[in-house]
């Protein structure tokens, strides 16, 4: 059994330019592990906090040196010496010691760094890659396989350029395409959304989590763009390739409304679901994101009656990745799927039995990147090991969201083929 010598955390910089947790994780059989942990622009009321230092003098006070320090100090004494495998005990620890309800004494992001690196050490302790030890630990799933992605091209709201109001509009390959050819599908896809936007003359800079960021009147005509650029692809709309949408809708909600550009008052929420309906039926919008503002319940409620059925209706600031919400969800009815994201709640072991509690519900689950990402593939694995339907990491652009694509890759290559690592494991090793 190896045993947890040392932890050593430290302030860098995520995708955007913004500081983040690194951590360093040793063992004393000489393994040693790295990870770091991604930050949210759209950040849910109800999430883990993100402990920030408010030191207006240094990066605006986005620095995460206090952070940094609860790690290399009081995280650090109460983890040393134990056995990285137990991770259940591990994360109750980190809960313990944090006392508070958001982990708002040492920050979920001090904590996910920790509990992040405690799951990296334990597959590393037994020699075997992440998403199998994963799968194994929690038996989440009996197949090891790629979930399919999500892909967003488009990006507006905080994420864009401040022209379009809906966050993503994502191309999602049929499921059962597999993921060489789901790939396939949205490097060709970006790349002639490109050719025409710039044939429209659009502005076609990219967003913070890489999706093209164009100059439009109204959300709605992203899909007559998209749907152009499938028909110039070997592709067929509706048949190979869906839509989706992040509508990030507690951004767009003021005085009890939603201001979309589509119309010139803002929208009742009778009236958005209206419009959900709309663009469900006309462009097959068959996964909605966050529809309405947290509380906004009936709401929600009322969309998973009427089109739950045949559309994801899909709970990120909504459930905040937080057990009690998703168990509240599940007995009211108001979504279908969850969107997992793990820093919204700050530990592995949470973070696992918000997907169980899912899972045993018949939801389906989706595993998110946040916008604020570094080049850590972890959760690339984590999707995998716990038999993820979905992935949403992103277009494949930019380095932090394609290293996460070019992990999945590795790990399609390693499932498939019998001559590697993974497929010569002594199955009879406990995990
Ligand atoms: C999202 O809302 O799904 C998302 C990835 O954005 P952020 O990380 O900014 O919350
Ligand atoms: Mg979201």
């Amino acid at each position: 059994m190896a045993k947890i010598e040392g932890i050593y955390a430290r302030e860098i910089l995520d995708s955007r330019g913004m500081p983040t947790i690194e951590c360093a994780l040793w063992l004393d059989t000489g393994a040693v592990v790295a990870t770091s942990v991604p930050t949210g622009t759209s950040v849910g009321k109800y999430e883990a906090l993100e402990l920030k230092d408010g030191d207006m003098d240094r990066m605006l006070g986005k620095g995460v040196l206090n952070a940094v320090n609860n790690v290399n100090t009081v995280i650090s004494k109460a983890i040393i010496g134990m056995d990285p495998t137990e991770q259940t005990k591990v994360d109750q620890i980190l809960v313990d010691l944090d006392g508070t309800e958001n982990k708002s004494k040492l920050g979920a992001n001090a904590i996910l760094a920790a509990s992040q690196a405690v799951l990296k050490a334990g597959a590393i302790s037994l020699n075997v890659p992440l998403y199998y030890y994963v799968e194994k630990k929690y038996q989440l799933t009996n197949q090891l396989n790629i979930p399919s992605c999500i892909y967003t091209m488009i990006n507006g709201g905080e994420h864009g350029a401040d022209n379009l109001d809906i966050q993503e509009f994502q191309m999602i390959p049929a499921s059962h395409i597999g993921f060489s050819k789901s790939l396939d599908m949205a490097v060709t896809l970006k790349q002639k959304i490109e050719e025409i936007l710039i044939l429209k003359g659009a502005t076609h800079s990219t967003g913070i989590v890489g999706g093209f960021t164009p100059n439009l009147y109204s959300n709605t005509d992203v899909f007559e763009i998209l749907i152009e650029t499938i028909k110039t692809s070997p592709y067929t709309f509706a048949q190979d390739i869906f839509f989706g949408v992040d509508v990030a809708a507690e951004q767009l909600f003021s005085n009890g409304k939603y201001k979309l550009r589509d119309k010139s008052q803002p929208y009742s929420s009778e009236e958005l679901i209206e419009f959900y309906k709309k663009i469900r039926s006309l462009y097959h919008v068959f996964l909605i994101e966050d529809p309405f503002q947290e509380d906004d319940l009936a709401s929600w409620a009322k969309l998973t009656a009427d089109l739950g059925e045949t559309t994801k209706i899909v709970g990120d600031s909504f459930l905040a990745t937080n057990i009690n919400k998703i168990q509240k969800a599940i007995v009211e009815k108001t979504c279908n799927t969850a969107l997992v994201k793990p820093n919204q709640t700050g530990t592995i072991s949470e973070t696992i039995e918000v997907i169980k509690a899912a899972k045993d519900a018949g939801w389906q689950v989706i595993i998110s990147h946040r916008s604020g990402e570094t080049n850590d593939d972890f959760i690339a694995d984590f999707a995998v090991g716990v038999g993820a339907d979905y992935t949403k990491f992103g277009p494949p652009n930019r380095g932090e969201r394609v290293a996460k694509y070019n992990r999945l890759s590795q790990i399609d290559f390693e499932i498939k083929q019998s001559d590697t690592a993974v497929n010569k494991i002594n199955t009879n090793q406990t995990i």
